[in-house]
C-alpha cells in the first residue's frame, strides 16, 4: 500500500519551496520531491530576488537570506554594434523604505528557503524525479517515482517542476512548451575580487548594479542581455526565444562570447575568471501562453504555469506568489474540510486574477506577438537611437539644427513617416 500525504510537491524551486513551507507551517503533512542532488543544485537564474514577495512568507528575510547586494543602480542599455544608449537610475525611496530586488546565487538561495520549508515540517527527499502522476479517472491522486516502488498518494499534487513542466505534459493536464513560448538563456559567472567590483561600477560594500541591454546584442532575435553584480562575481547572460535561436542558426553560446566582446561589457569583466557556465529555458510566452492552473487533485505554478513577466525580467517573485497562493488556497480548503477538485481550486485561479501576477501579466500580454512581428525595434532603432547620440554629441563645427536635420532624414529614410508613426502607436499599444 503506497504511503499517503495530505500535500505532495514537485520540485525544490522558489515556488516549491514557498508552497511547502505555508502548507507544512499549516500543520499539513507535505512531501516535496526534487530530482536534483539539493535544491539549487539544478537551478539557473540571473539573479534577482524581489523581497517583497519572499518577505509574504518570511517576514524578516532581509535579516537572513543568503542575498549578495541590493540592486542600487539599474541601467538599460539599447545597443549597437560598438556602442549604446542609455538610461539609468540610481537611489530608491526615502531612507526608511528598505531595497526591494537583491541579487542571489540561486544555490544558496534555494537551500536556504527549502531549509525553511524543512524547519516547518516538510519532508524533502532530493535525487528523486517524478516520472508521472497517479489518476483515479481524472482525479490526480498521488505520484509515480523513479525509486522502486516509488508511488506515493496525496490529497493534492503541486505541481512546482519548472519550464518544461514534463509531468503535467505527460498526464495531459498542460500542452507541452511551444519553441515560440520560451526563450533559452546562457549564463556564465565572472568572478572578481569585491573591492574591484565596488571600483568598477561606483557601488559601496553590499549595493550593487543591474544592467539590462537590449538591441542589436541579440541579431535581430527576441531577447535581451543581462549584467548583475553580486559581492565576488558578476553574473552575464544573455537570452533569446528558441524558435528565433532555430531560424538564425545561431547558437547561444556565440551570443554570448559577442557579448561579452562588446566595447561596453569588455572592460567591466575585464581581468574575471570564468567559473560557472550554464543554460537554461525560461517560459516567456506571457499571460496568452498560461495553461488550465488547476484541475481535479492538482495546481500549477511557477515557471511549470509559465509565470513569468519578460517584460520586468521578473520570475522568481511570481514563483514565489503563485506557490503561496496556491498553498494558501489548499490550507483554507482544507481549514474548510473540502476536497481539492476543480471546482472548489477555482479559487486559487480567483486568487491569482487578484494579484500582480495575473494583472501584469495581462498587461503585456501583447508585448510578445509585437516583438515578433516587428523585429525594427531590436535592430533599426538601436542602431538610429546610438547614431542620432553619436551625431548630437560629435562637435565638430556643424551647427545643431543640421545635426536634428540629419537625424530626421536617417529615421524617415529607414522606417518612413508612416512607418515611424505605426512603430510608435504599436509601441503605445504594447506597454499601455
Ligand atoms: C538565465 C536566467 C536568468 C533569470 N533571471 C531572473 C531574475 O533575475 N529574476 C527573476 O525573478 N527570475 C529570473 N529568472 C527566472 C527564474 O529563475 C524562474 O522564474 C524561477 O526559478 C522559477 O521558479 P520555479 O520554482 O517555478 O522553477 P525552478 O526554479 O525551475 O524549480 C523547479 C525545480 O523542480 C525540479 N524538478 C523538475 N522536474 C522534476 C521532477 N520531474 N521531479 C522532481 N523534481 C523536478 C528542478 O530540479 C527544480 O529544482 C531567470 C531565469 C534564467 C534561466
Amino acid at each position: 500500500m503506497a504511503e499517503k500525504f495530505d500535500a505532495i510537491v514537485v520540485g525544490a524551486g522558489p515556488s516549491g519551496n514557498v508552497a511547502a513551507l505555508v502548507m507544512a507551517r499549516a500543520g499539513m503533512k507535505v512531501l516535496q520531491l526534487e530530482r536534483g542532488e539539493y535544491p539549487g543544485s539544478k537551478n539557473v537564474q540571473g539573479a534577482i530576488v524581489y523581497a517583497e514577495a519572499l518577505e509574504a512568507v518570511i517576514p524578516n528575510c532581509r535579516r537572513q537570506a543568503p542575498f549578495e547586494r541590493a540592486v542600487l543602480e539599474q541601467r538599460m542599455w539599447l545597443m549597437d554594434e560598438r556602442s549604446h544608449v542609455g538610461s539609468h537610475f540610481r537611489g530608491g525611496g526615502d531612507d526608511s523604505e528598505q531595497p526591494t530586488r537583491y541579487t542571489v546565487i540561486r544555490a544558496n538561495m534555494d537551500k536556504w528557503l527549502s531549509g525553511k520549508a524543512r524547519d516547518a515540517g516538510a519532508l524533502l527527499i532530493c535525487e528523486t524525479t517524478v516520472v508521472e502522476l497517479l489518476k483515479q479517472g481524472d482525479r490526480v491522486v498521488g505520484v509515480r517515482t523513479d525509486r522502486a516502488n516509488g508511488d506515493i498518494l496525496a490529497d493534492v499534487v503541486v505541481l512546482a517542476d519548472g519550464v518544461n513542466s514534463l509531468v503535467a505534459t505527460r498526464s495531459g493536464l498542460r500542452p507541452p512548451v511551444r519553441a515560440k513560448d520560451v526563450a533559452l538563456a546562457v549564463k556564465e559567472m565572472h568572478f572578481l575580487p569585491k573591492q574591484t567590483i565596488e571600483e568598477r561600477f561606483n557601488i559601496p560594500a553590499n549595493e550593487g548594479v543591474v544592467i539590462e541591454m537590449f538591441g542589436k546584442i541579440t541579431k535581430g532575435m527576441v531577447g535581451t542581455g543581462f549584467l548583475y553584480t553580486n559581492k565576488e562575481s558578476i553574473s552575464l547572460g544573455i537570452g533569446c526565444m528558441v524558435e528565433d535561436f532555430k531560424q538564425a542558426g545561431v547558437s547561444p553560446y556565440q551570443l554570448l562570447e559577442e557579448m561579452k566582446n562588446h566595447p561596453s561589457v569588455r572592460p567591466l569583466i575585464a581581468g574575471s575568471e570564468v567559473k560557472e557556465y550554464s543554460a537554461h529555458l525560461i517560459p516567456e510566452g506571457g499571460y496568452n501562453a498560461i495553461p488550465a492552473v488547476h484541475g481535479d487533485g492538482w495546481v500549477i505554478c511557477g515557471d511549470s504555469g509559465g509565470f513569468v513577466n519578460s517584460v520586468h525580467r521578473e520570475g522568481s517573485n511570481l514563483a514565489m506568489t503563485t506557490g503561496r497562493l496556491a498553498a494558501e488556497t489548499i490550507v483554507q480548503l482544507r481549514e474548510e474540510g473540502r476536497e481539492c477538485t476543480s471546482a472548489n481550486l477555482r479559487r486559487y485561479r480567483a486568487a491569482l486574477e487578484q494579484s500582480f501576477v495575473m494583472k501584469d501579466l495581462k498587461k503585456y500580454r501583447d508585448v510578445p506577438d509585437i516583438l515578433h512581428g516587428n523585429r525594427q525595434f531590436l535592430t533599426t532603432y538601436p542602431e538610429l537611437l546610438t547614431r542620432a547620440a553619436h551625431t548630437m554629441l560629435k562637435v565638430d563645427n556643424v551647427d545643431k539644427r543640421s545635426k536634428e536635420k540629419e537625424i530626421k532624414r536617417d529615421f524617415v529614410a529607414r522606417r518612413s513617416r508612416l512607418g515611424l508613426l505605426g512603430d510608435a502607436i504599436k509601441l503605445v499599444r504594447a506597454f499601455r
